[in-house]
């Protein structure tokens, strides 16, 4: 007998801020296969983490049942490294059992000698909206303090101060299909081929049609084959590059004088000073011959309409916000914001790093970006919430585990995020980790974070439950349940429920629907965006102006959301990108992601096909280096900074230039984050893992 056709669940891809829709084939309660579905972001297309990275759901390494701390078993950072090793210390427990230890622990230290400000929460940015509203909500009202943040701290915080600071507003002005419409495409910083294929797919098809496309990145990229122009300029010099081409289109009167009169504040003030960055003078540092900042500066502001990519590149990094602030200005200065193919778009890392920051899961702003400070959004939240809010803004990430290492921090809440491999400088982060007095993780595997909890909370994998999230494009869509949680593994929005209960709170167990309705009451952003509305159409982007309306793609086309209504040009100075090499440590590391592996790995590693792809960790070198380290691509190196090492293998690549090298921070194994320097910029409080001093050598 012919076996029953597979059901098609939509949903969207819960890897990169693309965020493609999808269909789960479902048979007999297992995912056969995902399609792409012709969501608006991806038009059926997906890359193959959508398409390949969906069974780690059913890894044999997934948590089922409760685990709780053996009394007096060690943490020990060690443990890090070997999940096997780290389950010896815990053992079974009801769901009862582990919410009252895990709720206990939490009260004990909220209650005690160092109050509220002793506790802190990590949400994540892989989970749905409402499950960042909940999380964010129970850290401010159960636990009582501000001390709330996620990934977004070591992705575009730099960009979103930028952005607040410059433009009123945090998001993308445009989506990135406005590629279709643009008649010049500047990508920098970034790599989508790789960390957002199916975007790539748009920018190529827009080169394709005939549109300039000027790649400007440190490393050549897979967009460079479809360039008008590829700009290749030294690691850490963005303002340098940046300050010369707003030199030439200030020097050269080539600005848009009508829409800076009109729009823009700052003007002379930015003048005076780019007159030090001509680019004969910038030529040294940049690396980027003049004649070519010349050319390129004289084709973005001669574009008809020019729309802004930036990553990663742009961000993390020590000046990250100067980077950001530079780039606003030469789209601000150009006019290239407010029309059809035109605007400034920082490509978002994780699924849904826009929905979780709109909803609140950062320690200096209440949901829609409202401070911390301002007691009317506060009163406002107070009475919906029926909860006192704490008007000082919280720590961030990085101050977070800082503070927990300095003995400040005593009892963190972790869902979904996994700081014992995403933090810079890791034998710190895992030692403020461990030296926690008490460490409640909810999360699908036992990763290496959880490794070092008190109780461990097993949660639901995204197609195992409904929700909403919001991608690059400022795109509210949303996702529906394909299979059931395996074991007695939960619904994340109930565990967080039963915790606050257990807490002292009076919630009751909601489901997505009735979390998204409250929180179309607490963000003026979702207004008329409803539940009802994302089942039938799927995908609304916000803000949307009435019930029928699509969504505004193209924002700020008349005023920017400032007091003023008009934008500001932000001078950006030089300064250095970080530990600067020298004789001991004479390479310059960078770090990020690859096409095959997602972030820290616990997923994607977990994948059958995209671990095949991508098994073990490399360092990635010009043939050049390799050939004067006396190695060949396979061999074993062994990579140093001032705070640690790893051994990894060697792997040629003609893009990187001399004295780069780059490791993905996936691996457990090789865990490049054990290398990353701590630093931090002063605005976005991002770390610099694009940067830091290393030294090579065969293992
Ligand atoms: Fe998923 Fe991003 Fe790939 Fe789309 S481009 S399938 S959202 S990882």
């Amino acid at each position: 007998r012919a076996a029953p056709p597979a059901k098609e669940v939509a949903s969207i891809c819960p890897y990169c801020g693309v965020g493609c829709q999808v269909g789960f084939r479902v048979r007999d309660d297992r995912i056969e296969e995902v399609v792409g579905r012709e969501g608006p972001a991806n038009a059926g297309r997906l890359c193959v983490k959508g398409r390949f990275g969906f069974d780690y759901i059913a890894h044999p390494e997934r948590l089922t049942k409760p685990l709780i701390r053996l009394d007096g078993a060690p943490k020990d950072p060690a443990d890090c490294l070997d999940p096997a090793r780290a389950r010896r210390h815990f053992r079974e427990a009801s769901w009862d059992e582990a919410l009252e230890r895990a709720a206990q622990g939490l009260a004990r230290i909220r209650d005690g000698a160092g109050g509220p400000a002793a506790l802190a929460g990590f949400g994540s940015a892989k989970g749905s909206n409402e499950e960042a509203y909940l999380f964010q909500k129970l850290v401010r009202t159960g636990f009582g303090t501000n001390n709330v943040d996620h990934c977004t701290r070591l992705c575009h915080a730099a960009s979103v101060a930028a952005l607040l600071e410059d433009v009123g507003s945090a998001a993308v002005t445009a989506p990135f299909t406005a590629a279709t419409e643009a008649d010049l495409l500047l990508v920098i910083g970034a790599r989508p081929t790789e960390n957002h294929p199916v975007a790539a797919t748009f920018l190529k098809d827009a080169a394709a049609r005939g549109a300039k496309l000027v790649v400007m990145d440190p490393r050549g990229t897979g967009l460079d084959r479809f360039a008008t122009e590829v700009v290749r300029f030294a690691p850490g010099q963005d303002v340098a590059l940046l300050n010369a081409l707003l030199h030439v289109i200030v020097e050269e009167e080539i600005y848009d004088a009508a829409f800076v009169a009109s729009r823009v504040d700052g003007f002379a003030e930015l003048r005076a000073h780019l007159a030090a960055y001509a680019p004969e003078a910038m030529e040294r540092l940049s690396g980027v011959p003049a004649e070519q900042v010349r050319r390129v500066a004289r084709l973005y502001a001669g574009a008809r309409s020019a729309l802004t990519l930036w990553g990663m590149g742009v961000s993390q990094s020590v000046h990250g916000t100067d980077n950001a602030r530079a780039l606003i200005a030469l789209a601000l200065l150009c006019g290239h914001v407010g029309r059809e193919g035109a605007g400034l778009h920082p490509l978002r890392g994780q699924n849904n790093v826009q929905g979780a920051s709109d909803a609140g899961l950062i320690p200096m702003m209440l949901p829609d970006y409202r401070r911390t400070a301002d007691p009317v959004a506060r009163s406002f939240l107070e009475e919906l919430w029926g909860a006192k809010l704490d008007e000082q803004p919280g720590l961030t990430v990085v101050e977070i585990l800082q503070a927990a290492e300095r003995g400040e921090i005593r009892g963190m809440y972790v869902m979904g995020e996994n700081p014992a491999m995403s933090d810079p400088d890791l034998a710190h982060a895992r030692a403020a980790l461990a030296r926690l007095d008490h460490l409640v993780v909810q999360d699908l595997f036992l990763t290496e974070t959880a490794a070092l909890a008190d109780v461990v909370l097993p949660g639901s994998a995204w197609p195992e439950k409904d929700g909403t999230v919001t991608n690059t494009n400022r795109q509210v869509q949303v996702g529906r349940a394909a299979v059931p949680p395996p074991g007695e593994a939960r619904q994340d929005l109930r565990i967080i429920a039963d915790l606050a209960r257990r807490l002292g709170l009076d919630w009751p167990q909601l489901q997505a629907r009735d979390v998204f309705g409250e929180m179309a009451q607490a963000m003026p952003s979702l207004a008329n965006i409803t539940w009802e509305r994302l089942e039938r159409e799927n995908s609304v982007t916000y803000p949307c102006a009435a019930p029928d309306a699509p969504g505004e793609a193209i924002v700020f086309r008349d005023a920017f959301p400032t007091p003023s209504g008009r934008a500001r040009l932000a001078p950006a100075g030089l300064s250095d990108p970080g530990e600067m090499p020298d004789a001991e440590y004479p390479f310059v590391l960078t770090t990020g992601r690859e096409l095959e592996h997602w972030h820290t790995g616990a997923m994607t590693r977990r994948a059958r096909v995209l671990d095949a792809l991508e098994p073990a960790p490399t360092v990635s070198l010009a043939p050049a280096e390799l050939r004067r380290l006396g190695l060949a691509s396979g061999q074993r190196l062994r990579v140093a900074t001032r705070r640690g090492a790893v051994e990894l293998l060697a792997r040629e690549d003609p893009a990187l230039p001399p004295g780069l090298a780059f490791i993905p921070f996936a691996y457990r194994e090789a865990a490049a984050n054990l290398l990353t320097d701590p630093r931090l910029d002063p605005d976005g409080k991002i770390p610099g893992f694009k940067f830091c001093a290393a030294r090579l050598e065969p293992a």
